[in-house]
């Protein structure tokens, strides 16, 4: 492998990815294996199918089962990866819900719900290995899972659209304040993507239609599209980049 191919290489690193039973999580799993990184993917329930997807491309992948709808989820998945590796160097936010309904009637539950998860532990899961990373002064990289909705309002999704036009600005914010640790942050903002986030909507055949129509690239994302950006911001090929946001979205934002 020429140097310019190792910039890609992610041997020897370990990565936690949340969310990485299915979807782009998966993908990023999946990706990020495949380039030579120990996967720890969390999630709240098996990841079976991940595992056997990583297997197939050689890669290493260790399930840590959380539920990270509370902050408690993060004292347990450090103590369980840092027990099975000297280090962690890459963190993947990309666990997410989203809840539908007219802004009008979205309660306090729901509203909770989605910032707790989509924000709030995105914040306090980077904090918990900065920690380490700042301490170590070894540096590692962090990407968080945007959206359109980082930059757009959405339609019926204001709780979601809140927590990701935030994780934006996170981004940016931990970028400025960490850059100086070696830390990395970044973000990729994945368009409409065929996952069972947007299950409801492809199945609405008026706004699957419209969405469909609305994309230069004709078609839905995949979690196969995410594996090029994810492997660029976990490996050394994006050592001076801090902040930004890369839209994986078949062109939706440049219309
Ligand atoms: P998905 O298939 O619904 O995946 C979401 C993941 O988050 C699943 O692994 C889910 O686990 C996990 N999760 C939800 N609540 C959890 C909890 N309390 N504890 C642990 N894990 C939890 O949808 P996706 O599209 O792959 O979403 C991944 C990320 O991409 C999300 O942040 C989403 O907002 C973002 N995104 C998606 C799109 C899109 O078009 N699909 C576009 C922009 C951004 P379960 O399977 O157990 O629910």
């Amino acid at each position: 492998m020429n140097s310019i191919q190792n910039l890609f290489s992610l041997a020897g690193k370990t990565a936690i990815v949340t969310g990485a039973n299915t979807g782009l999580g998966q993908g990023i799993c999946v990706a990020l294996a495949a380039a030579g990184a120990h996967v720890f993917g969390v999630a709240r329930r098996s990841c079976e199918e991940t595992l056997n997807k990583v297997n197939e491309v050689g890669g290493q992948f260790t399930e840590v089962i959380a539920d990270l709808s509370d902050l408690s989820a993060i004292e347990k998945i450090m103590t369980e990866v840092k027990s099975k590796t000297e280090r962690i160097d890459i963190l993947v936010n990309n666990a997410g819900i989203i809840k539908r309904a007219d802004a009008i009637d979205v309660t306090v539950a729901e509203w909770d719900q989605v910032i707790d998860l989509n924000q709030k532990l995105v914040f306090f899961l980077s904090q918990a290995v900065a920690k380490d990373w700042i301490a170590d002064q070894k540096g590692g990289k962090i990407i968080n899972i945007c959206s359109m909705l980082s930059y757009q309002g959405g339609i019926r999704v204001p709780s979601y659209t809140t927590s990701k036009s935030g994780v934006a600005g996170l981004t940016r914010a931990l970028a400025n304040e960490w850059a100086i640790h070696n830390i990395n942050v970044n973000a990729i903002a994945p368009g409409y993507m065929a996952t069972n986030n947007t299950t409801q909507l492809r199945n609405d055949s008026n706004r699957n239609d419209a969405i469909l129509e609305r994309i230069p690239a004709g078609r839905w994302g995949t979690p196969e599209d995410m594996y090029g950006a994810a492997i660029f911001l976990a490996s050394d090929a994006s050592a001076y980049m801090n902040g930004f946001t890369i839209a994986v979205d078949g062109g939706w934002l440049a219309r």
